[in-house]
């Protein structure tokens, strides 16, 4: 069984992702955070992440846009361990274009036991964790089973 342990510094690599109509809320929410998320490093999907850096003057990695690739580059980064919290504010009254992307980037960050918030009250609870602001080790999920099943 294995035992991995990952652990996240202080300064911890955010992904900043809003559907069409959920911009506005992750723009006020972020606003309202702006001196805690000065504190981390921020990666967002393009227009997101445009939106993000105007409105904090804080540098923004920008990626594709959501349904042009950028949901699949932050599920990658996620698995790679590049990601540590992701805030995805996603519409649950709309279907989109790219609803298997959507659904693979969830489903990836529950794989990789991350942190994430899909709301704005969850957004408050995550971003008020003292864990944000210290270092936090976590047992990363056991797929040894998976990766030497016979086949
Ligand atoms: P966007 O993508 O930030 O480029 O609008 C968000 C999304 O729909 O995934």
């Amino acid at each position: 069984m294995s035992t991995a342990i990952r652990k996240l510094e202080k300064r911890k690599k955010i992904a900043l992702i809003a559907h069409d109509n959920k911009k506005k809320d992750l723009i006020e929410w972020a606003i309202h955070n702006k001196v805690a998320l000065s504190k981390h490093s921020l990666v967002a999907t393009g227009t997101t992440g445009k939106l993000i850096e105007e409105a904090l003057d804080q540098p923004v990695v920008k990626l594709l846009s959501g349904p042009l690739g950028g949901d699949q580059q932050i599920g990658a980064m996620i698995a790679t361990g590049d990601i540590d919290v992701v805030f995805f504010f996603f519409d649950p009254m709309e279907a989109q274009p790219h609803d298997s992307d959507v659904k693979a980037l969830l489903r990836l960050a529950v794989a990789w036991n991350l942190p994430m918030a899909c709301d704005r009250t969850t957004a408050d609870f995550l971003m008020t964790s003292r864990f944000m602001q210290d270092e936090y080790e976590y047992k990363l999920p056991d797929y040894t089973q998976y990766l030497t099943r016979k086949i």
